[in-house]
């Protein structure tokens, strides 16, 4: 029997288990599927800079712890595994090409600055000398101007999924595919989960499965609102590297890795469990391309993908256990950062089970907290709020 049996073999459920098993614990992972069929695969793996500040809000707290284990366990995973997960500051810029744009770049540039990050406020010229190759762009004239964010980062997720899945492996992780369909639970205690292929008895139970938690933790009487929020990607192939940094326009990016590739991102659309791409999207993302760099030489549409991100009613994941069943947890609902906040997010659930003093409070991340009443205005970064978003830019 091992201490600990997790549902959910994306980028939450891996680090966990690393983390888990780091610490001595007999690990297993049970995933319906891994790698490439996970919306952990399926990210853009852009990490905006985070920093640590006076009166940082839960979430953004979250990130930044994160984001300096990120470059712990890039060096760790690389040493451990000889997998490099593709972690380097690129940099990213974020553009605007409307008045309203340029109005808040000001407030932008002033609340970066605030909280300590390299910030720079730039014209278009100033745009087009730092990425030459967005001058051209069949919208370039539309570029009012921009931030420069020298600290933006990017990791490739499949790589990072690979090097965790080895590690596991090496630290003794049984990684088991399969589905988990029912959860037994007795005198307010998990005693097994039933899976496709048989049972499994543990210790511990970890839901780690993304947009699919919300079903899970039914079972479980706890209501979590994980809804499944598509989002598309293309991937081009192009002989060279034409930008440096990440671009960002609202929310469009072009993220250039330096083999040459270059992903167009991305959508926010609720529309079930989908993870189909529409040729009407592909279309859209290579306008996309286009507009930013124009007619592009010697280019080739790889591949093209979408991804089921987990929703999150008030903006922020859970992670602790479940109310009134002792031996359940929860990490799930990371939403749009679930890459960026999976090193953080395992090290606190980590240390919840195995009793240590977590570096971060857990409470505003506890799976039974109060969520936002229906009706209620969206919280920044909730689902709701990004639909909203999505909508008002006419997507
Ligand atoms: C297009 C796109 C771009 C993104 N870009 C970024 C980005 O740039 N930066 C960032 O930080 N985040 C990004 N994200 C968000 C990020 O991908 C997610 O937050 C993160 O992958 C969620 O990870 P997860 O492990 O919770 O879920 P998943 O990766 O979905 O993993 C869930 C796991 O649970 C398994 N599972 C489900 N049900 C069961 C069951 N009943 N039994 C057994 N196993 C089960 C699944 O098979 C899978 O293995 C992006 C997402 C998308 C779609």
């Amino acid at each position: 029997m091992s201490d600990c049996c997790i549902a959910g073999g994306g980028i939450i459920g891996l680090s966990l288990a690393r983390e888990l098993a780091g610490r001595g614990m007999a690990v297993h992972v049970v995933a319906r599927t891994r790698g490439g069929d996970t919306t952990s695969w399926a990210a853009a793996g852009i990490l905006p800079p985070a920093p640590l500040f006076a009166g940082c809000p839960p979430g953004d707290a979250l990130t930044a712890w994160s984001d300096q284990l990120h470059r712990e366990w890039a060096h760790q995973l690389r040493s451990e595994t000889g997998i490099d997960n593709g972690l380097i500051p690129s940099g990213g810029l974020h553009l605007v090409r409307s008045s309203a744009g340029q109005n808040r770049l000001q407030n932008d540039l002033e609340r970066w600055q605030g909280r300590g990050v390299a910030c720079e406020l730039l014209d278009a010229a100033g745009v087009l000398a730092c990425e030459p190759a967005l001058a051209g762009g069949n919208d370039a004239s539309s570029i009012l101007g921009g931030l420069l964010l020298p600290g933006e980062m990017q990791i490739r997720p499949s790589r990072h999924l690979d090097a965790l899945e080895a590690s596991c492996r090496d630290l003794g992780v049984v990684i088991e595919e399969g589905d988990v369909r029912q959860i037994i639970v007795r005198a307010n205690r998990v005693e097994r989960f039933v899976t496709s292929s048989g049972e499994v008895r543990s210790e511990n139970f970890v839901l780690a499965t993304g947009s699919w938690t919300g079903g899970l933790a039914a079972a479980l009487g706890l209501t979590l609102d994980t809804r499944p929020i598509r989002g598309q990607i293309v991937l081009l192939r192009l002989p060279r590297p034409v930008i440096r940094r990440i671009v960002n326009r609202g929310l469009e990016y072009l993220v250039q890795r330096p083999d040459g590739r270059l992903l167009v991102g991305s959508t926010i659309e609720d529309i079930g469990f989908d993870t189909g791409t529409t040729p009407h999207t592909v279309a859209r993302l290579m306008g996309v391309a286009h507009s930013l760099l124009g007619e592009l030489p010697g280019v080739e549409m790889e591949r093209s993908w979408a991804g089921l991100r987990p929703g999150s009613a008030d903006g922020l994941p859970s992670i602790g256990r479940v109310p009134d069943v002792d031996n359940a947890w929860i990490s799930a609902g990371h939403f749009r950062a679930g890459l960026h906040q999976s090193t953080g997010s395992a090290v606190l659930l980590a240390d919840l089970i195995t009793g240590r003093p977590p570096h971060l409070d857990p409470a505003p991340f506890a799976p039974g907290r109060p969520r936002p009443a229906a009706g209620a205005s969206a919280p920044p970064g909730s689902t709701a709020d990004y639909l909203a978003r999505t909508a008002a830019a006419g997507d």
